[in-house]
């Protein structure tokens, strides 16, 4: 099981500037299984939503419920991937992987090494990092090690993916490989996922449901069911609901982001 609720959720951040309002009132019931993507210009509380979630920060007002369960700290029930995700730069990738999966050992109910190393490579296999598993993150691309820190957080095997612009440093053509493979992993494992992303083509191409988020303060704008059977296809291959969701979306975002504009130029 991996649903969440944000309940009347309030952050504030106190800065030499005074206070800022990250999140304001934040209501949110993601299910288990779910697919959920947030959008929306930079500063309007994404980030801070997604690490309230996993329990790297506590809310000023309000709660935060794992499967019915205050959320207190971070657990193995939840897996963060950040952009630049962090591996063990003195680990090889079935390090890395392995080091994982050692965290978790309980969460997997393996019984030897033998076993163990099955899942390792198993999860390596699954994230086509087959030929590099000997390889010191240094070694390897971008993609292959944002890959390789997916690898890791799947061999903890919880229940929720928290991802904070998880493929934003990637070129596109990887982007669009780690997105299947992204779909691929959320449809056999039954995860629920919350993506936090800038690309708009991307949320709804994956998401259940987009929320865009407004800044100043933090708040959801809007959310909207992507009401697309999967596989999806991409605008550019002329999907007309397709094309009409992503206008839509972006024209919220874009009007958030000029209100922003306006307040800082005021
Ligand atoms: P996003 O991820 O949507 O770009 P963030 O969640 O990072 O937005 O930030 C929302 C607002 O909260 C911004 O105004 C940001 O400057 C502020 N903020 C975020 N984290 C902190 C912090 N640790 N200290 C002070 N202000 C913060
Ligand atoms: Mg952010």
């Amino acid at each position: 099981m991996g649903d969440f609720v944000i309940r009347g959720v309030h952050k504030a951040f106190t800065t030499g500037a005074g206070e800022v309002v990250a999140l304001q009132e934040i209501n949110l019931r993601v299910e288990d299984q779910e697919f959920v993507a947030i959008v929306g210009a930079s500063g309007s509380g994404k980030s801070t939503l997604l690490n309230l979630v996993a329990g790297f920060d506590t809310p000023s007002r309000g709660d935060v419920l794992m499967n019915g369960a205050p959320v207190t700290g971070p657990g193995p029930d939840r897996g963060v991937v950040f952009q630049q995700s962090a591996l063990y730069p003195w680990l090889t990738v079935r390090g890395n992987v392995a080091f994982g999966l050692g965290l978790a050992r309980n969460r997997h109910r393996f019984g030897g090494t033998a076993e163990r190393d099955a899942i390792v490579d198993g999860l390596i296999r699954r994230v086509g990092l087959e030929a590099f598993k000997h390889s010191l993150p240094a070694e390897l691309s971008g993609g292959m090690r944002q890959r390789a820190a997916i690898a890791s957080v799947l061999a903890i095997n919880p229940e929720v993916l928290l991802m904070d612009e998880p493929f934003g440093a990637l070129d596109s053509l990887t982007r669009s490989l780690m997105q299947d493979f992204l779909l691929e992993i959320w449809e056999s494992e039954r995860k629920t996922v919350l993506l936090v992303t800038h690309d708009i083509t991307e949320a709804i191409y994956l998401a259940d449901r987009v929320i865009v988020m407004a800044g100043h303060p933090g708040r959801i704008r809007e959310v909207i069911n992507v009401d697309l059977q999967r596989p999806r296809m991409l605008a550019t291959q002329g999907q007309q609901r397709f094309v009409d969701l992503r206008e839509h979306v972006t024209a919220v975002v874009r009007d958030e982001v000029s209100k922003a504009e306006a307040l800082f130029h005021a």
